[in-house]
């Protein structure tokens, strides 16, 4: 099978060039080629020799995913299911804010986590997806951008898939998008979002990029946490915690919680007050994005009212917490994490 070259960090691809008797030199051609001339065919990139492009040609490929289906909603939010080379399918979405265009990408079939209120637990993991493939979403979405002049501007590491349980390909492909003659996209611009793999936390603070980290937290205590959440047996609140504190020391960045508010069950004022007091007892310079749930007809939870979201973020605030409610894109598409993905394979019988 031929190596797909999306997704390979400059070096390397520079690594991989250089043991094929190139310069150092060609990497950084082809890269230019592909994320600032748009060029995904060997044969047009003419400023490298005919023989070289001849191996290129019989050995690797930059071959995208397929779209199989396409939602556009009424506010603007474009959702993909894509098809993978092998036929795996993964939702992306693009999410139009007024400072720019969002993408967020899946980084495994289905998801393993088991989150009680998610839909994409719906359908356990399969496999990870390559660094190429997330660069596909990426790309993929550009394309369709493009007739508009526009491109994607922000990522987020927030659809199907556990990140950190894929590690080495989503830093891969972060640095890739990152890199100054890749998609050049500013690490302030990037998001990865965990459900609190520890192990992960750690590492990720010491990769000396300043690319930000959420962290999908959804409760105060355990107590509560191990109701919705399975992560939280294998890596109790402390733990957590403790884990964040460690990585807002060593990045010098500041991290977010994100946290679904779910009627009756995390979203009072006495949740709110515990939440104010586990970050202050750990020192943890967080924001807080309360997120309103999207309701998921194969979950039981429902999604907290207006009034009560407001008073819990107000709450927040009075006790010192940076606190912002998430804007909610898709009203009119299958637009909760999973949802569409989970409608098509369901009734493809898989
Ligand atoms: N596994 C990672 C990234 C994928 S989930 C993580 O857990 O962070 C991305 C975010 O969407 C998480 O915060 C997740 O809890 C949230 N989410 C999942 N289902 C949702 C739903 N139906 N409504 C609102 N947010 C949801």
């Amino acid at each position: 099978m031929k190596k797909n070259l999306l997704g390979y960090t400059l070096s390397q691809m520079t690594e991989e060039f250089v043991s094929l008797g190139q310069t150092k030199y060609r990497a950084k051609q082809v890269y230019t080629w592909v994320y600032q001339k748009h060029v995904l065919s060997f044969a047009e990139m003419t400023d490298i020799s005919k023989d070289f492009r001849a191996k290129l040609e019989a050995e690797y490929c930059l071959d995208l995913p397929k779209i199989h289906t396409r939602q556009d909603a009424s506010d603007g939010t474009i959702k993909l299911l894509v098809e993978m080379e092998d036929g795996a399918k993964v939702e992306t979405v693009l999410m139009p804010y007024n400072y720019g265009d969002a993408i967020c990408v899946s980084s495994q079939v289905g998801c393993n986590m088991g989150c009680a209120f998610c839909a994409s637990g719906l359908h356990r993991r399969t496999r990870n997806l390559t660094a190429a493939e997330m660069m596909g979403e990426v790309l993929v979405m550009n394309e369709l951008l493009a007739e508009w002049g526009r491109h994607v501007t922000h990522i987020v590491v927030m659809g199907t898939g556990e990140p950190f349980d894929n590690y080495d390909n989503v830093m891969s492909f972060i640095k890739a998008a990152n890199d100054q003659f890749g998609l050049a996209i500013g690490a302030r611009h990037i998001t990865v979002s965990t459900c609190g793999l520890v192990d992960g936390i750690r590492k990720y603070g010491h990769e000396g990029i300043q690319i930000n980290l959420a962290i999908s937290l959804h409760a105060p205590s355990d107590q509560i946490r191990n109701q919705i959440m399975p992560i939280s047996k294998a890596y109790p609140m402390d733990q957590l915690m403790e884990a964040v504190k460690d990585y807002e020391d060593n990045a010098g960045r500041r991290v977010t919680f994100e946290y679904i508010l779910l009627a009756g069950l995390n979203d009072s004022l006495a949740c709110a007050d515990e939440l104010a007091d586990l970050i202050h007892h750990y020192g943890i310079f967080a924001y807080v994005n309360l997120i309103p749930y999207n309701e998921v007809v194969e979950k039981p939870f429902k999604r907290s009212s207006n009034n009560a979201i407001k008073a819990f973020a107000d709450r927040l605030m009075k006790r010192g917490i940076n606190t912002t409610v998430r804007k909610e894109f898709g009203g009119d598409i299958d637009a909760a994490c999973g949802q569409l993905r989970s409608k098509v394979i369901t009734g493809e019988g898989q």
